[in-house]
């Protein structure tokens, strides 16, 4: 819960703990999702992830039309219209005080602050499970990065417990805020989407000259590297992309590179925020990502897939 006498370097904006995960990192591990994300990636999979502010999120198919949280809403943000109730998001203030009287469990608000401490015991509940598959937490997001103080706090608290770290980034953030967590974090699962700049701007909304800088620097650092890459046909598919990357992590030294098929399944997320999702692909198939391990591994790289 939100406190005014923390500060910004102890409190974070999360909007998931998920508890039990196999896919982030080795053993069983605690995802931390942290709000707020300098990319807008058209294909992202966590569109609420993306704003770093608390939002209202609304499952039309759970409302049943009883038009009490357009009676409490002091800022007549909510109404119901047609079958269900509507946001209009450029009033909504995130007060919370609709989801509290919502009975039906449409509306929910998505982002929680919470202290350092909160995080902590919620995490090391699990420890018992952590010690005997090797496993941990894993901050992700939306970008933890864009909550560095924050994330230092939380890495630094479960290094001094012994707990296991994993950082996924985008890599967007200044070199001052990556180096003030490089040494506090055991592993970073670190994405690369395109090497071309200009159509990494397309795609994301930002250029990847800072993203491939700071992954030089964190290799060059002797950091623990995964780097992903997701797999999207249309996007970075293409021979002159592959190559290109290939290339690039050939003359960075980073041996390996994992690639993850694109899916769409978070789709379905983005109307409850306000959203429509508009990207269009689609899940590569096993000659495609066969196809794309071949040729990224012909400079040398080891390629998961
Ligand atoms: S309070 Fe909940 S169920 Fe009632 S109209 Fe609003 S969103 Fe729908
Ligand atoms: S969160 Fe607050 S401002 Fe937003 S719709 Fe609900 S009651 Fe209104």
């Amino acid at each position: 819960m939100e406190n005014s006498r923390t500060s910004d370097r102890d409190r974070g904006l999360v909007f998931n703990l998920q508890r039990f995960s196999l896919h982030d990192g080795n053993g069983i591990r605690t995802i931390v999702f942290m709000k707020g994300c300098p990319l807008h990636c058209l294909w992202c999979s966590n569109p609420e992830s993306q704003n770093r502010c608390e939002e209202l999120s609304i499952k039309t198919m759970r409302c049943i039309r009883c038009g009490t949280c357009e009676a409490v809403c002091r800022q007549q943000a909510i109404r119901l219209t047609g079958d269900t109730a509507t946001v209009d998001r450029s009033r909504c203030i995130a007060c919370g005080t609709c989801v509290e009287h919502c009975n039906a469990g449409a509306l929910s608000m998505l982002g929680q602050w919470m202290t350092v401490d909160e995080v902590f015991e919620q995490v090391i509940a699990d420890k018992a499970f952590y010690e005997s598959s090797q496993g941990g937490v894993t901050f992700s997001g939306g970008e933890p990065l864009m909550q560095a103080a924050f994330l230092k706090q939380a890495l630094l608290r479960f290094r001094e417990a012994g707990i296991s770290t994993v950082v996924e980034t985008c890599g967007y953030a200044s070199r001052e805020d990556l180096e003030s967590i490089r040494s506090l974090t055991d592993t970073f699962f670190y994405d690369v989407k395109l090497i071309d700049a200009e159509a990494h701007k397309r795609f994301t909304g930002v250029t990847n000259e800072l993203i491939l800088s700071n992954l030089a620097y964190l290799q060059e650092s002797g950091s623990e590297i995964l780097v992903r890459m997701p797999l999207i046909p249309g996007v970075n598919d293409s021979e002159e992309n592959l190559a290109a990357t290939g290339r690039f992590l050939k003359e960075t030294g980073l041996p390996e590179i994992q690639l993850l098929p694109y899916h769409s399944y978070g789709a379905s997320k983005y109307p409850t925020i306000g959203r429509s999702y508009t990207f269009q692909s689609h899940s590569p198939s096993a000659e495609e990502m066969e196809r794309a391990k071949a040729m990224i591994a012909g400079y040398g790289v080891k390629v998961k897939i």
